[in-house]
Formats: structure tokens, sequence, C-alpha cells
């Protein structure tokens, strides 16, 4: 399959794959082996001009937008058929691009993504606008509009799934879409693009401009044509997006951004098995480059040597293999940055003194690719980096604790407020602590819950708005009152 498929890096815009305006491009590296997998169109300012304006043109003249919601919703269902019609393709495109295992890839990412579009399709048509119960007189409607064109700007860790919680609830709402991909993982989200126009998505409704981020996603976050940016990344640049959307035209902002999220297992865990489990299998899947993942467990000082024993013994389950083996669980880092990133943040926590329990340096080095061990320091203290910062990289800090409202407070003493988990048989003790938590989701006796029918943001510095659920049409659609008056004749 390898062999056979075509990467095409051109972007797409008004339904044609294009070359950057500037005829620039750049290399687009395999994190599996180092190696050049093809070019990419490096966008800028004129390449997103013109994908906004085919996004406006096809607004206004209502090509999408004037559809009934049913028709739009037979057009998505048959986008997400052809995501799975096409899942090996883009598993291995994937895989190929990003480092993920492919098993992953197929079985978590494009089914996902092709889930993601199908929900909000068949959603659609199943959602009814309101009217306010006011006086005799008048009749005050309620109605849903899109917000017009949506700019969306997407990581590189979860490609599709991240592009399609954002461009589904976007399109199914009847808006343009103009999504800028990371410029490390930039493939599926262009062939994304082809498949959707294959499904009957008229050309310039969904363009894909891939490039970096100074270059074509901020024209695309200061655009004066673009309505809504929706934006999944770091907090660093999503506190940007929001300068920008002031700076500009006061675009509705939305930001899916970083996490630090803490695992609190408590002696009395109902099955220490199960949450060794979670807690390792959580950290090290996707390589730890998850915004979600647990990255500090707290442990019951009582347990925490039967537990660390236990998490030790599942180590090499997740030793780095080669992503296309359909055996590997953990793949390769995004990129020779990411990966030099990981390792500075294990020797941050060596040398503020945190104890390295398993792992700790890059391995598989003969493949040209870029591959970290999966990583267990114990003895962390809350104040350490490896606490406090996002490593995005298969890190577990281990911290432990002897009272209640003090593992709370360390929990919470963090700029993030993504996820948490608690794990006790207590029922009082883990809806308090679940209610003291400062995170858009708490998961007890469990981390790997989720679903589309869910929400799926954070408190604090991880971000502004909802991703998943029918509230993510929150951020697609405006509300409209219309007001009407009755003089009955009656
Ligand atoms: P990043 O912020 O570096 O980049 C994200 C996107 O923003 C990329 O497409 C990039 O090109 C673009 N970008 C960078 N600078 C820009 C600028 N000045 N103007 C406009 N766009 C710009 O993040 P990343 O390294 O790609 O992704 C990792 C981060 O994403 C982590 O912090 C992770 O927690 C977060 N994330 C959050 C969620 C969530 O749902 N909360 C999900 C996945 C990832």
């Amino acid at each position: 399959m390898t062999t056979e498929m075509r990467l095409d890096g051109r972007a797409v815009i008004n339904g044609e794959r294009v070359a950057a305006r500037s005829g620039q491009s750049f290399d687009c590296i395999s994190p599996v082996d180092g190696r050049i997998l093809t070019q990419v169109a490096r966008s800028s300012e004129a390449d997103i001009d013109a994908a906004v304006s085919a996004a406006r043109a096809a607004f206004e003249d209502r090509r999408w937008s004037g559809l009934a919601p049913a028709q739009r919703k037979r057009i998505m269902i048959k986008f997400a058929d052809l995501l799975l019609a096409h899942a090996d393709e883009l598993a291995i495109t994937e895989t190929l691009d990003m480092g993920k295992p492919v098993k992953y890839a197929r079985a978590v990412d494009v089914n996902s993504a092709s889930n993601c579009i199908r929900w909000y399709g068949e959603a659609v048509d199943k959602v009814y606008d309101e009217i306010a119960p006011t006086s005799r007189n008048a009749l005050a409607l309620i109605t849903r509009e899109p917000v017009g064109v949506v700019g969306v700007i997407v990581p590189w860790n979860y490609p599709m799934i991240m592009a399609s919680w954002k461009i589904a609830p976007a399109l199914a709402a009847g808006n343009s879409v103009v999504l800028k991909p990371s410029e490390k993982s930039p493939l599926t989200a262009l062939r994304m693009a082809d498949l959707a126009l294959q499904a009957g998505i008229p050309a310039g409704v969904f363009n894909v401009v891939p490039g970096y981020g100074a270059e074509a996603g901020s024209p695309l976050a200061l655009h004066m044509d673009v309505d809504c940016i929706a934006f999944t990344g770091s907090t660093r640049v999503g506190k940007q997006i929001h300068v920008m959307a002031g700076q500009s035209n006061l675009k509705r902002a939305w930001t899916e951004l970083g996490g630090k999220s803490p695992n609190i297992v408590f002696a009395d865990c109902p099955d220490l098995d199960k949450a060794v489990q979670a807690a390792v299998g959580s950290i090290f899947f996707n390589q730890g480059e998850s915004c979600n993942a647990p990255s500090r467990l707290f442990v019951e000082a009582s347990i925490k040597d039967r537990f660390l024993e236990k998490a030790l013994a599942l180590v090499p389950d997740f030793a780095p293999g080669n992503p296309l083996d359909k055996g590997t669980v953990m793949g390769a880092l995004v990129d020779k940055v990411q990966m030099d990133t990981v390792l500075r943040y294990i020797e941050s926590g060596k040398s503020e003194g945190a104890k390295i329990l398993a792992g700790g340096e890059q391995t598989m080095r003969e493949t040209g690719g870029f591959y970290v061990q999966p990583t267990i320091f114990d003895e962390v203290r809350n104040d350490m980096t490896i606490a406090r910062e996002e490593i995005f990289g298969p890190v577990l800090s281990v911290l432990s604790f002897t009272d209640t409202a003090e593992v709370v407070r360390q929990a919470n003493q963090t700029i993030y407020g993504l996820q948490a988990g608690v794990w006790t048989r207590d029922l009082n003790k883990a809806h308090g602590v679940a209610r003291a938590l400062r995170a858009g989701t708490v998961h007890v006796n469990q981390y790997d819950e989720d679903d589309i029918t869910v929400p799926f943001g954070g408190f604090k510095q991880s971000g502004v708005g909802r991703d998943k659920s029918l509230h993510a049409f929150d951020k697609y659609t405006e509300t409209k009152t219309t007001w009407i008056r009755i003089d009955s004749p009656v």
C-alpha cells in the first residue's frame, strides 16, 4: 500500500488542488525514519486570501448554507462513509506523517473522524429552534444561523480527529471552512478535502491550506472576512489567537489548549490493576502526545510502592517500535524538535531531583526516526518543571499524598484545567473530589471513556469553548431573535 500511495501536499482551494501562489513548498519529513515523504505547499497570506474569498463566495451564494439540513446530512454521511472506504490509505498516511502506530491510526483516528462527521451530519436535521414565552401580542423566534466563514487551525497530534471536531459541526451548521492543518502533519487533512468534494460538498465550502503558523495561521486568524476562528494547539499560541481576533474584526475565537492533568489514586481504589493500566496506558498512548494525558499521577502514600511495582512491570509493553508494524503500540514522536523538547524535560526532571524509574533516553536511533523510551519519574514535587509544564511526550510524573484536601489543592495548582482522574470506592469521596477539581472533564474509576455525545474542553488556560456534542453548535452559529407583532383580530 505505501508504495502505491501518492502523497499530495498541495492546498485545496475552491475545489482545486493548487500550489502555493509564491511557488514555495517545504519538505514533509516522516518521523518514522527521518525521510522526506513529499513537498507541501508553503502557503501564505495570498493563499489564505484566495481560500477565504472562495469560502465567502460559497457562503453568500448559499450553495451549501442554503441546502435543507436533510440534504447537508446526506452529503456529510457520504463524506463519513468515504473516510471509512479510504481507511487504510488514511491510516498509513497518518502514521507516515506523524509517527503514531498504524493500528491506532486506523482504529482510533480514522474511525473517530468518520464517526464525528456522521454524528453532526445526522444531528443537523434533528435540532429545533425556539419560540420564547413572550406576551400574546408578540411572537419571538429564536433561531440559529451559521456564522459564515470559519477559520480552523489544528495541531499535529490527532490531525484527522482535531480537524473533524471542528469542521463537522461547522459544516453541518451551514458554514464555509478554511482549515490550516499543522505544518508537521498536513497530509490527511488535505485528503479529507478531496473526499469531501467527492462526497458532494460543493467547491469552495471546505478549503484546506497548509503552511507554517506565522505565515498561514496568522493571516487566517487576522483576516477581516473570517467570522470565527476555531483553534486547537498550545496555550501560548491560543492566547495570540484571542489577541488576533480582537485586533482584527472581533471574530468569534474558540480555543482548545494544553493540559497537565492530575490523576488521583486513593488507597481504597476499587481495582488497583485497572488503575495502574489506565495511568500507564493513558500517558503512553499516542507517545504521550495527548492534551488530556494524565501526566501528573498522585498516588496515596500507603499504596505507592505496590502501585509503582505494577506500573514498572507494564513499561516493557510500551517499548517503541516501527509504527507501520501492526503490533507496535508506541511509535515515533512527531519530529526532532518535539523529541529534543521531551529529552530536555527529562534532563530537567533529573536535575531538579526527581528519581527516574524507567526510560529517559532516545531510542531506535539507527532508524533515523524520533523515538523516546516510555519514562517514569518518582519523587516528583508539584513545583518541579516536569510537574508544571506540558511535556507532550511519554513521561509520567509520580507524586504521593496522604491528605485529601491537600491532594486536591495540588491537583488544582496548575494553569491548566483540561481533565482529571479520581480512583476510589467511596462514593462521597468520588463526588466530593470530582466537584472540587477545576477541570472540564473528571474521570472516576477509569480514564478512557470518550464519546462524541459529550463536550470536550477545559477550564482556565486549557481554553475557551467546547468541542464535541451538541454544545459545539454554539460555536459555529449566531443566535438571532425575530420579533413579530401580532395584532390579533380575535
Ligand atoms: P501549536 O500551538 O504550536 O500549533 C498549533 C497550530 O497553530 C498549528 O497548526 C500551527 O501551525 C499553528 N500556529 C502556530 N503559531 C501560530 C501563529 N502565530 N498564528 C496562527 N497559528 C499558529 O501546538 P502544537 O505543538 O501543534 O500542538 C500541541 C498542543 O496542542 C499542546 O499544547 C496540546 O495540549 C494542544 N492540544 C489541545 C487539545 C485540546 O482539545 N485541548 C487537543 C490536542 C492538542
